[in-house]
Formats: structure tokens, sequence, C-alpha cells
């Protein structure tokens, strides 16, 4: 016997809500996180936007590059700086929920770390919050060329 939509729309409902129901409800609210992510981070973050909002955290907008962190841009060039950007973002922030979040970036000492803090680009935490990337899996490769991105428009604007 052929069934009918009437009979196929609450079985197809029922099946769904048993699997929602048979996960646990942490599992669950991670799914919810992962799927808004997913969606938002599709269209990845307007950089307008994104600098934008970052002058308006009180936190973020107070670093500046200056002393011996500003001399070492001035004297390196942004082109090499951003290559050991490249490098402490692979090293560092890559894999998927690292052990030492939110401690893996110094506060001082090169001027891509200043960087970091300026733009939430400093930890797993805060990449999720301010650029929509899960803290879940690990950085694919147009991850951190975008991170890039958005360190190399701080550096710049910089001035130094
Ligand atoms: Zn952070």
């Amino acid at each position: 016997m052929e069934e009918t939509y009437a009979q196929a729309i609450p079985s197809v409902i029922g099946g769904f809500s048993f699997i929602v129901f048979s996960i646990n409800r942490k599992d669950y609210e991670l799914f919810l996180v992962e799927s808004i992510l997913s969606i938002k981070s599709r269209f990845m973050r307007d950089m307008d936007e994104l600098f934008a909002a970052l002058g308006q955290s009180r936190f973020r907008s107070r670093f500046r590059l200056s002393g011996k962190e500003a001399e070492y841009l001035g004297r390196k060039g942004v082109a090499t700086i951003l290559e050991h950007a490249r490098d402490f973002v692979t090293r560092r922030l890559s894999e998927a929920n690292p052990a030492n979040d939110g401690r893996q970036t110094p506060m001082r000492n090169h001027p891509v770390f200043i960087a970091q803090h300026a733009t939430g680009t400093c930890c797993r935490k805060c990449l999720e919050k301010w650029h929509y990337i899960s803290q879940r899996k690990a950085l694919t490769v147009e991850q951190i060329d975008y991170i890039i991105e958005v360190l190399k428009r701080w550096l710049t604007e910089q001035n130094v």
C-alpha cells in the first residue's frame, strides 16, 4: 500500500524528534552553534564592518603599535611581518580545541601579537566570537589567509 503525504509527514517529524531527543542537551546546543556558525562563516565577515565593530570595543580599540614593536615593523616591513604572522597562526592557532586556548598569544614582543589582540584573532574563542570561525575544527587554508588579511589591514593602518 502506498503511503500518503498525510501519513508520511508525521512519521518524518517523529523521526526528527527521535534524533533530537536521543542526543544529549550539550551536544544539541553545540549542533545549533555549529549550524549558525556554518551559515555565518559562508559569508566571511566584511572587513569594513569588522573594523567598525572592533572600533566599538573598548578592549580591542585601545591596542596601538608603539615602541619596539612599531620599530620592528618599520625595520622589517609588512611583507616579512606577515610571514611571521602566518607562522604564528599556523603553529599556535590552527588545531581544533587547543589545550592552552586564550594563553597562546603573548601581549607584547612582536607586532603581530598586538595586532592579534586588537583584531580578535588571538585565540580560538576570539576567532569564533569575532570571525564566526568554529573553535571545534582545525583552521582551513582559506581561514588562515583571511586571518592574515585582517592582520595586514590592522598593521597597515598603524602607519609605522
Ligand atoms: Zn583571544
